[in-house]
């Protein structure tokens, strides 16, 4: 038996290549593996087999920023590493999505002093805010999915990107 028999009448499947674009992006994000603080521990527990973030595309946490296309800011950033972490986000390739995890990540939390950046937003672009102090797991996946959402929706030719953050 050929081939033919096996997969039967598949018809005729049309879309556009926005839609296909936009699927294969938002259902494959490539993390970055790189924490700051405390957030981390949350981040790498919602890697764990009790959250298991691979079950939407995303188990492959990446330790090289070119292979990566989403960064979570887990933890407070300080003004010494604030230049890393502008580095990092330059040499990870396009299109690239950041997301700041917790309080301190999103506006400097209970550190209101010279040395923490008081929001990520300052040095990076910021898609998805995930209020918390620690946020669990299931608000990183949320904030995840709510990324992949709104990644679903962007427009391919750029005049209607949607870059407005989210908070969650
Ligand atoms: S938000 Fe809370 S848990 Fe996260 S880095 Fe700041 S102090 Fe730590």
């Amino acid at each position: 038996m050929g081939l033919e028999e096996k997969a039967g009448d598949l018809g005729v499947i049309t879309t556009s290549l926005e839609y296909a674009v936009n699927w294969s992006r938002s259902n494959a994000m490539w993390p970055m593996l790189f924490g700051l603080a405390c957030c981390a521990i949350e981040m790498m527990s919602s890697q764990g087999a009790n959250y298991d973030t691979s079950r939407f595309g995303m188990e492959i946490m990446r330790a090289s920023p070119r292979q990566s296309d989403l960064m979570i800011v887990a933890g407070r950033v300080s003004r010494k590493m604030a230049p890393v972490v502008r580095r990092l986000y330059d040499q990870m390739s396009e299109p690239k999505w950041v997301l700041a995890m917790g309080d301190c990540a999103s506006c400097g939390g209970v550190f209101n002093n010279y040395a923490v950046v008081q929001g990520v937003d300052e040095i990076v672009p910021v898609d998805v805010y995930v209020a918390g102090c620690p946020p669990r797991p299931e608000a990183l996946i949320h904030g995840i999915l709510t990324l992949q959402d709104k990644v679903f929706r962007t427009k391919l030719d750029g005049t209607i990107r949607e870059r407005e953050p989210i908070h969650v």
